[in-house]
């Protein structure tokens, strides 16, 4: 049967968009599904956030061709000195979103090259530093709008894609032989069909649900505030995890002297935060993280984003793979999510490029049930290894406190223990796919 593509993506945020681009290569018929324009105030993926990118993941895009144009700021102009105009007045949720007109001088990437943890008023500290790992750059701190850029252009230079955006997808089918999905665009319903669907469209996937897959959401009753500040002594390059007993607070390394902050707390103590004008959040702020960085001397929008583990019980079926959140959701402590996804997007695009190779079905059972085996372990570490963080050290219980603490002097200096961390927090751990391994399909 003739199918109108071999291969359609519903979702062209950061996962799904990556997705279409690594599969460039392939003599594949693609079609992406957006709903929301890249640019747009209201796209929830290329958003005011900012995203750590492991080791791992700047290989991905690095052999992807990615990378230096996100190293350059995503695509537009590079202004250093007016990467601080980004700091415009404050959303109250992510939601509510101000007009983005200033925010024509998007940043590059930051390298980080040590990272700091530490539990706020105990003795333990880890540290890890660039130089353990042997490598220019344990990650990189780049905007998520930035990302957005960066992709669009690499999207606009794919001739074998076909982009629907804005354009929703409303429904799907699977049948024997191909997939058929409903697209929306305006008042008008397209019915499209093709071998694969691959389902990129977020954490409240809609195909997934069409799917009948059941999807386990756990709430971790913590919303982290997002923002940046600019600090008085410059960050070095250093990204700091600190564990208060309300919750995780992370600084990460930014362009133009400004940190990346993500402070997860419980959900009642964030509107009276969003609340606060800039001078008193600031003190809440520097109460928390204290002078490490010297004073915050600036500001940037808030937002906030409530968090939950999604895990789900099927990450494919015949003529559907699940990728990047549609298929699992992990707390921001550890900076893992997105990495995990692109590590999704990476094996997914190789099997499938194999698969193309041998002439066989895109949609076949057996073939995409290897990327599923292939990707199980890899989620299951990442979502045990941050829901035991967010458990361990959010919890007051006393022997706890001092055991967690034995843990990171543990791992600050016991040299197996800080490699296990390294390779896992650098994306380096488990079986790697050939984009990670700077090898092309
Ligand atoms: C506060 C915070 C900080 C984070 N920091 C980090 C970090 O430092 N490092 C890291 O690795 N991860 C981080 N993450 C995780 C990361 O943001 C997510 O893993 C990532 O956004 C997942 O991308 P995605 O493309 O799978 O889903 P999404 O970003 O949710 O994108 C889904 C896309 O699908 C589109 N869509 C949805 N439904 C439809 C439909 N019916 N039709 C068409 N299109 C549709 C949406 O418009 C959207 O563009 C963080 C998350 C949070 C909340």
């Amino acid at each position: 049967m003739q199918t109108d593509y071999d291969i359609l993506i519903i979702g062209g945020g950061m996962v799904g968009a990556s997705l279409a681009v690594a599969l460039r290569p392939l003599p594949l018929r693609i079609g992406l599904i957006e709903a929301v324009e890249f640019e747009s105030n209201a796209q929830p993926s290329y958003d005011d956030r900012t995203i750590a990118l492991s080791f791992g993941s700047k290989r991905i895009f690095d052999t992807l061709g990615v990378w230096q144009r996100l190293e350059a700021g995503g695509g537009r102009s590079r202004h250093p000195a007016t990467c601080m105009d980004a700091q415009v007045p404050r959303a109250q949720d992510a939601q509510e979103r101000p007009s983005r007109d200033t925010d024509t001088s998007l940043c590059g990437a930051t390298p980080i090259h040590k990272i700091h943890i530490s539990d706020r008023g105990r003795f333990g500290f880890a540290r890890l530093d660039r130089a353990d790992a042997g490598v220019e750059a344990l990650g990189w701190v780049v905007e998520n709008r930035a990302l957005g850029q960066a992709l669009k252009h690499a999207l606009a230079e794919t001739a074998n894609l076909t982009m629907f955006c804005p354009a929703s997808m409303e429904g799907v089918e699977f049948g024997a032989d191909a997939a058929t999905v409903s697209v929306r665009r305006g008042e008008h319903i397209d019915r499209f069909s093709a071998r694969l669907v691959v389902a990129a469209d977020g954490g409240r996937s809609l195909v997934r649900e069409q799917a009948g897959i059941d999807a386990h959401r756990t709430e971790y009753r913590q919303t982290a505030l997002v923002t940046n500040v600019t600090t008085e002594r410059p960050h070095a390059n250093v990204a700091y995890e600190r564990f208060t007993e309300s919750g995780p607070l992370a600084f990460l390394p930014m362009s133009a002297g400004r940190c990346a902050v993500v402070w997860s707390l419980p959900p009642d103590q964030v509107e009276p935060l969003l609340a606060l004008d800039d001078a008193a959040f600031i003190a809440k702020l520097q109460e928390r993280f204290g002078l490490r960085l010297g004073r915050f001397l600036k500001v940037g929008r808030r937002a906030a984003y409530p968090l939950a583990h999604t895990q789900v019980s099927e990450t494919v079926r015949p003529r559907l793979a699940l990728i990047g959140n549609a298929a699992h959701t992990v707390h921001p402590v550890a900076g893992q999510g997105f990495n995990l996804g692109l590590r999704d997007v990476a094996a997914l695009a190789e099997i499938l490029g194999g698969a193309q190779r041998d002439g066989r079905d895109l949609g076949e059972l057996a073939l995409l049930q290897q990327y599923a085996n292939w990707r199980r372990r890899d989620v299951s570490v990442i979502s045990t290894f941050t829901n035991s963080l967010v458990r361990v050290f959010s919890n007051d219980f006393a022997p706890l406190g001092i055991a967690r603490n034995l843990g990171l002097v543990a791992v600050d200096l016991l040299p197996p223990a800080k490699r296990a961390l390294l390779r896992l927090s650098m994306g380096l751990a488990g079986r790697l796919p050939r984009l990670a391994r700077g090898l092309r399909l």
